[in-house]
This record gives C-alpha cells, structure tokens and sequence, in this order.
C-alpha cells in the first residue's frame, strides 16, 4: 500500500470510539503503520463499535455483545476492503497523519 496512496485530508474525520474498544478488542491500528493507535478514519464510516455497545446504556452479556457487534464488524471489514481497493488508509495515527499532510 506504502506504494500509490490516495490521500485526501479533506476525506478525514477524527476518530472516536469509545474506550478504543475496536483497538482494544478488535486489535485494529493505524493502516500505515499497524500502530495501535488511531487518530482519524476515512469519512463515511460505520458507527464506531465501542461507541455502538456504549449507546445501548446497560451492561450487556458477552453473547449480547457478541450479537449486537456482528453486523458492524462485517461493515467495517467491507469499508476497510473498499478503501484498501482504493489504495486509501482507512485509520491513519497521528504520526502517519502528520507525514501524509505535510
Ligand atoms: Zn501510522
């Protein structure tokens, strides 16, 4: 990918997910990098999944996780092979970031 990459900052948003849970659990990192960290996604994005548990409000069983979070890993994994097709980063850090904007 290191090769030919498209990158917009204007597509950027900055990226929150609530208690890194994607990082966390899903041991997704920067698309550059693989760093664990993550400062922006690509625009459009699904909604982020530890913000998804977060808003159900209650202490949700691990099958209840488990049901709740099946749809949108598929759509982040579907957003994340269209922006890799694309030759786009899906997740940049802050120090990736830093050298696309420059
Ligand atoms: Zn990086």
């Amino acid at each position: 990918m290191n090769n030919k990459i498209n990158f917009n900052k204007d597509n950027y948003v900055e990226f929150n997910d609530f208690n890194d849970v994607m990082i966390q659990a899903f041991g997704i990192g920067c698309s550059l990098c693989y760093e664990p960290q993550i400062s922006f996604v690509l625009k459009d994005h699904p909604k982020p999944i530890g913000s998804l548990i977060k808003e159900q409000g209650k202490n949700l069983t691990d099958s209840e996780v488990e049901k709740l979070v099946e749809k949108p890993i598929q759509e982040w994994q579907k957003f994340e092979d269209i922006n890799f097709d694309n030759q786009e980063p899906t997740f940049l850090c802050d120090e990736c970031w830093n050298q696309m904007i420059w």
